[in-house]
């Protein structure tokens, strides 16, 4: 039965061979908004694609720039100027035939997180501010949706699996949005780790595996080559997902 809906199984075979075919039937099953397909968004989509999670909704506003380059590796020089969503939906779909990818043109904020999240059972926050996040962070507390928070700085990324119910949100740990950063420097790899990472939650979520990052907010420092992990908890005063207030 599983078979006749994943069709050809050999692509996902070493996966399998983890996961099982159920898994596998799981992951197709599933639809994952990518939020930014910049740096973050750029690695996660295309492993999501890869393991064939069933949709996959790609959303960002910008268009293509030079200095994306060293990071975004779903563009080529041809692509300057052009919308992120529709090429990296464009060259998606060449990697994996078999699922559904959309592309939007969009800005994510307070008024359209809601219409976009209630079509997915996973956001992942491919973003490169806090406005986004809180966005993103708001509408997955209420709608029920799991949100899988990544954030990178020069050598440094970080990662939290916000389930709700079932641990803290983004502002409880981050309380008040930190000042926006124009110009973020970064060297490439590390959106790559951190988007690879926010997959890995994502699959061990969907498929069962393993035990989510829910509580703590991991820390990767690429300069000593550490990963540090800090407990983080719900607070009853939270704006968002707290009892009061
Ligand atoms: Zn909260």
């Amino acid at each position: 039965m599983e078979r006749e809906i994943l069709g050809d199984l050999e692509r996902y075979d070493r996966q399998i061979r983890i996961i099982g075919i159920q898994g596998q039937a799981k992951l197709s099953k599933t639809s994952v908004l990518v939020a930014g397909v910049g740096g973050l968004g750029c690695v996660a989509s295309t492993y999501l694609a890869a393991a064939g999670v069933g949709k996959i909704i790609l959303v960002d506003k910008g268009r293509i720039e030079k200095s994306n380059l060293n990071r975004q590796i779903l563009y080529s020089e041809k692509d300057i100027e052009k919308f992120k969503a529709q090429v990296a939906a464009e060259k998606l779909r060449k990697l994996n035939s078999e699922i559904e990818i959309e592309g939007i043109v969009a800005e994510i904020n307070d008024k359209n997180a809601m219409e976009l999240i209630k079509k997915v059972d996973i956001v992942i926050d491919g973003m490169d501010n806090y406005r986004g996040r809180f966005s993103l962070n708001r509408a997955c507390i209420k709608l029920n949706k799991i949100f899988i928070h990544g954030a990178v700085h020069g050598l440094f990324g970080q990662l939290m699996v916000i389930a709700p119910n079932k641990g803290p949100c983004l502002q409880c740990v981050i309380p008040k949005e930190p000042p926006q950063i124009d110009i973020i420097p970064i060297i490439g790899v590390i959106p790559a780790i951190i988007a690879s990472l926010e997959v890995l939650e994502a699959i061990k979520i969907i498929t069962g595996i393993g035990e989510p990052t829910i509580g703590k907010m991991i820390f990767f420092d690429g300069e000593t080559m550490k990963i540090h992990e800090i407990k983080v908890s719900k607070k009853d005063d939270c704006p968002i997902c707290g009892k009061i207030g």
